[in-house]
């Protein structure tokens, strides 16, 4: 790998013996990168206090002389989001958020759509200046959407009925097909997965709308916990298994909600 020189954001940092860091960081020019930070665990000097997870650094990496890992330069910090580490509610988001990124892109792949959508929702976690659960339903869709695995909320997925021509209050959602599944073509009138048609629209703005302006959008708590409990459910089926830090973020929000 040539030099680079990037923003980027750390999702995950793994010790390596003694001395080293391994640091996963989605990148603005190159999507996700492992890159090696030499002696950043002993030296006071090296990197002092900028080798944060979640933070938003500006990086310049270089090849080693074996191949291998890129060796991490030069990080300068440019967002540190500290409350990010400090709250754990926001913790356990962000994790979350990093994970589905770090285990399901691809390395060198430029990502820079993602990258914007990462970096603003950190930021608005950071700052508070959104609902954290809002943020989340929309990263989630946006993720799927990016990753080519957004739910069906249009039409039946298996009779291709229209949403706005199914006349029930709440439509079924077909888990392993990934689409609504409408009365006619679920007899049994019992689907393990229900979303009303309110959340539906709610579910489509979120992921096509301005990000910016979500915080407008009134989810009643009522569809807040359909939405979540969708997406918590979706996104473990489709992605092959349950991230660790998902489990963590269901374990902890109900304690946190109650004090
Ligand atoms: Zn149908």
């Amino acid at each position: 790998m040539p030099a680079l020189k990037t923003s980027a954001i750390l999702l995950r940092r793994v010790d390596f013996g003694d001395y080293d860091l391994i640091l996963t960081l989605l990148s603005h020019d190159r999507g996700k990168i492992s890159v090696i930070a030499k002696h950043a665990k002993k030296s006071r000097k090296r990197f002092a206090g900028v080798l944060e997870l979640f933070s938003v650094l500006d990086i310049q990496c270089r090849t080693g002389r074996r191949k291998g890992l890129a060796v991490l330069e030069e990080a300068q910090l440019v967002e540190p989001h500290a409350a990010l580490r400090e709250h754990i509610l926001k913790t356990a988001y962000a994790s979350y958020w990093a994970e589905l990124i770090t285990a399901w892109t691809e390395e060198d792949q430029p990502l820079a759509f993602l990258y914007g959508l990462l970096a603003y929702a950190l930021g608005e976690l950071n700052a508070g200046r959104q609902d954290a659960a809002l943020l989340n339903l929309a990263f989630q869709m946006r993720f799927l959407a990016l990753a080519g695995l957004c739910p069906n909320l249009n039409y039946c997925c298996h009779c291709r009925t229209d949403l706005k021509d199914m006349h029930t209050t709440g439509t079924g959602f077909d888990l392993p097909r990934g689409g609504l599944c409408c009365h006619t073509c679920d007899p049994t009138n019992e689907p393990v997965l229900c979303l009303s048609r309110g959340t539906i629209k709610q579910l489509q703005w979120i992921t096509e709308g301005d990000l910016a302006r979500i915080e407008r959008i009134r989810f009643s708590a009522a569809a807040l916990n359909e939405a979540q409990h969708f997406l918590e459910a979706f996104v473990p089926y489709h992605l092959g298994k349950e991230p660790r830090s998902l489990k963590f973020l269901r374990q902890i929000r109900p304690r946190l909600a109650a004090t």
